[in-house]
Order: structure tokens, then sequence, then C-alpha cells
């Protein structure tokens, strides 16, 4: 089989792959460039795969990120239902899972990630039941959208933001919703206690019933088909459709084989490079040394796909521009639009500005008197003025951040922040 060449070959069709082949085309790359992806659609947003689309308020052809023209007029070559097995960094060349082998000046690595798969008593991992289902493409929502009946028993297996999120979706389609959870608290990995709180308060209000330290145990099975979940301790949930919303696991096993990754992700610099001179990577198969924070973190969300590859791009076209983007990340929920900013790990105090029962609040998360990040519900203009004072290390006097009486530009403004002399 003859070896193509590419130019710049984009692994990955997903948010990060679509942004980074038509940053590329923006920021001057001026040779070919090959957009390839595993999936059969064009690429699409995911979020709302769990939210609108899974509610049945939007069609597949609203998800799309870019019409077809959109790569046309960019002069990027999409090839679709194409997978990328290994990678020969010597050689320049990739080969695909059908044997043809394309050959690459700069590669982008955009794999993103997959479902976790839950791992139990019960079923085969790798021949799961029909109801089963987890979360992650245009074709798992639309499974999960037909076996959401109203009536129906639907157990979620994890209760973190796509589990959330499902579950308010089905509640909303009149399904008898139950979140089980192994930790003591819903979204412990990623918010604090109030949050959580909140949240949990707000899913038992419309008919969900959450169970907290609800660790599975086994899955029951009859005729193939789920019937039962069992939880440590003896609980039986019977089941029509089950859930497992337990996590991401990153798609990195050309990279890994080649050289170029972790099981954490691909490790990629503020320029999304690699270790590798002409190979870089974007999105939720990354883990990168985040300069605002000095940590290394693997980021799932939207924002961050989409900064990388720009910060990619931005390489590749010539004209450098790191990336030094404040994380952040949104979930809707209901009637509540949930916006965080920052990174709250290793925070020693959670503050309370406005009140939960008002279904309008903030919790801003500090160490010491370092502000660290934000959870923002129903605030949008707290979050904006937060996710932007975010971008410097940032001071605040805690006691003022509760207080309504005190504006928060008035806390969150730079002359503000250099009338605080504290150290960060
Ligand atoms: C249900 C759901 C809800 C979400 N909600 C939110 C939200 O509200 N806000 C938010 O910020 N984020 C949300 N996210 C996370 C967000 O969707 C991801 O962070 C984002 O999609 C990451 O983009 P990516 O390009 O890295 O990966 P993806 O969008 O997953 O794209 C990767 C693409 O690469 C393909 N691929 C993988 N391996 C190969 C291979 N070997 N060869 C060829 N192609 C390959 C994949 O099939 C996929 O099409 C949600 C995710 C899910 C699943």
């Amino acid at each position: 089989m003859e070896t193509q060449d590419c130019g710049l070959l984009v692994i990955g069709a997903g948010h990060a792959g679509s942004e980074l082949a038509v940053a590329a085309r923006h920021s001057g790359w001026a040779d070919r460039i090959v957009l390839l992806g595993d999936e059969c659609a064009l690429p699409y947003q995911r979020p709302p795969l769990s939210k609108a689309y899974l509610c049945g308020e939007s069609d597949a052809n609203a998800l799309l990120l870019r019409p077809a023209a959109a790569y046309e007029s960019a002069g990027i070559t999409v090839k679709l239902g194409a997978r990328l097995a290994a990678i020969d960094r010597a050689a320049h060349e990739v080969t695909l899972a059908d044997g043809a082998r394309l050959r690459y000046d700069k590669l982008a690595l955009c794999t993103g990630g997959r479902p976790r798969l839950l791992a139990c008593e019960g079923i085969d991992a790798a021949d799961p039941p029909p109801n089963l289902f987890y979360l992650r493409t245009l074709a798992d929502a639309e499974g999960m959208r037909a076996a959401i009946r109203p009536g129906a028993r639907l157990v979620v297996i994890g209760g973190g933001y796509v589990g959330l999120e499902v579950a308010a979706s089905a509640s909303k389609l009149g399904a008898a919703v139950t979140v089980l959870e192994a930790q003591p608290r819903v979204l412990a990995r990623v918010a604090g206690p109030d949050l959580s709180a909140f949240y949990e308060q707000v899913h038992r209000s419309h008919g969900v019933d959450i169970v907290t330290g609800a660790a599975v145990s086994r899955i029951e099975c009859e005729a193939g088909r789920i019937v039962a979940v069992r939880c440590v301790g003896g609980a039986r949930l019977p089941a029509e459709v089950v859930v497992a919303g337990v996590g991401m696991v990153p798609n990195v096993e050309a990279a890994l084989a080649a050289g170029l990754a972790e099981e954490g992700g691909i490790s990629v610099d503020d320029l999304s490079r690699s270790a590798d001179p002409d190979i870089v990577a974007a999105g939720d198969c990354t883990r990168q040394l985040h300069a605002l924070y000095d940590c290394t973190i693997r980021l799932e969300s939207v924002p961050n796909a989409l900064e990388q590859a720009r910060a990619a791009a931005s390489w590749l076209g010539g004209k450098p521009k790191p990336n030094r983007s404040v994380p952040w990340f949104w979930s809707d929920q209901y009637d509540l639009k949930l916006q965080m900013a920052g990174l709250s790990q290793g925070y020693d105090r959670c503050v309370l500005r406005g009140d939960p029962a008002s279904r309008s609040f903030c919790a801003f998360y500090l160490r010491g008197e370092r502000l660290l990040a934000i959870d923002a519900v129903n605030r949008p203009a707290d979050f904006m003025l937060t996710r932007r004072a975010l971008a410097q290390p940032r001071l605040v006097q805690a006691a003022q951040l509760g207080d309504e009486a005190v504006l928060l530009k008035d806390l969150l403004t730079p002359s503000a922040a250099a009338s605080f002399t504290g150290k960060p």
C-alpha cells in the first residue's frame, strides 16, 4: 500500500482536533492538513450528550462543531471512520487499523478518552449487557436515549458530573432514577462539601434518589440483561437501565507504544508540545504542567481542549502563544448553571457568597489568603469576574468574600489586590 503524505496530520476528530486543524490554518500553516478520526460523524459537541441531546431537545446536526464547508474552505481533508494503530516516530509515519500508512511532517494527537469500564462481579466488562450504558459518543447517547422511557427504573452508578447530568435529564424524561455514589458525597473529586450537599438536595427535590457511601458489589443479570444492582452491605436495587459514569481513561495506547506517554496521558508543555519536537497533543489525552498552580494535571473539559489546540496551532504556524488560561468547566442540571474556574485542590477554606437556598450563590476556595477557585451556581457575572481575577495569583480578604455588601469587583480587581499586602 502506498504511503500518503499529510503535512500536518491531526488524529482525533473531536473538540481539540477540529480546533487545532482550523486554527493551524489560520495561524499560518500553509501545507496540507489532514484531520482523521475513528468516529463516523464530523466533529461534534460532547457536552449536550448528557443534557439537551439526551432530553431530546436537540438533534445531531445541531451538535456539529463546524459544517463540512468550514473544513473545505480551510483546505482541511477530513477522513472519518479511520483509526490510528501505531506511530513510527523515526520514519514520521503512522499506521491505521486497516493497514494504510500516512506520512507526516507534524503530528497532532487529540485522541480524547473513553469511559472507564465498570469492573464488578456479575458482568463481563468486555461484553456488557445491552441495558448497561456508558456515555462518551453520539452513538452512546442515542442508545441511552432509546432506553430511558417514562417510568423506567434507572440506576446511575457514579455521582460525578456526567452521572448527575444523566440523572437530571432522565428524571426530566420521567424515569425513576437512583444515583449510587461510593464516596460519602456526590462530586467529591471536584467540589467542596457545600456544593455536594446543595446538588444532593436539588436532585432529591426532583425525585432522584441519591445514595452516597454506596459501593456496587455485584450486578444481577437474567437472560443476559441486568435486573438489579447490589451494593456492599446487601442493598438491592431493581434496574431496567443502568448507566455507569465512573470516570474516563485517556486514549494513549499508540502514544504509549511510541514512548510518548504514560498511563495518565501525553505530557505536554504550554505550547502543547510533547517530548518529540514533531508531535503536539491537546485535550483529554494530555497532562500538562500548569504554571498557575504549579502542578501536573489532566483536565477534562472543552475549554481546556480548545486552549491547548490553539496553543499548538500557534506554535505550528510559527507564532507561538503559550496557553496560560485558567482552567474552567460548566455543568447544566435542571435550571442550574454551574460554572467552575481554577483548581480547588489543596484548599483549606471554603467561603460561601449568597444563600444556596436562593439557588444563586458562589463557593470560593482559598489556601490561606490565596484565592484558588470558584464554583458559581446561577451567578455568571461573579464567575466571569473571578475567572479573570484567577489569571494571576491573587490574595483576598476572605471574610469580605462572604459579605454581599462588599462588591466582588472591589475585592478582585487588580487595584484591590495591590492594596492588600499579603504574600502569594
Ligand atoms: C457526556 C459528557 C458531557 C460533558 N460535559 C461537559 C461540559 O458540560 N463542559 C465541559 O467543559 N466538558 C464536558 N465534557 C468533557 C468534554 O466533552 C471533553 O473534555 C472534550 O470532549 C475533550 O475534547 P478532546 O478533543 O480532547 O476529546 P474528544 O472530544 O473525546 O475527541 C477525541 C476524538 O478522538 C477519537 N479517537 C480516539 N482514539 C483514536 C484513534 N486511535 N484513531 C482515531 N481517532 C481516535 C475519538 O473517537 C474522538 O472522536 C463532557 C463529556 C461527556 C462525555
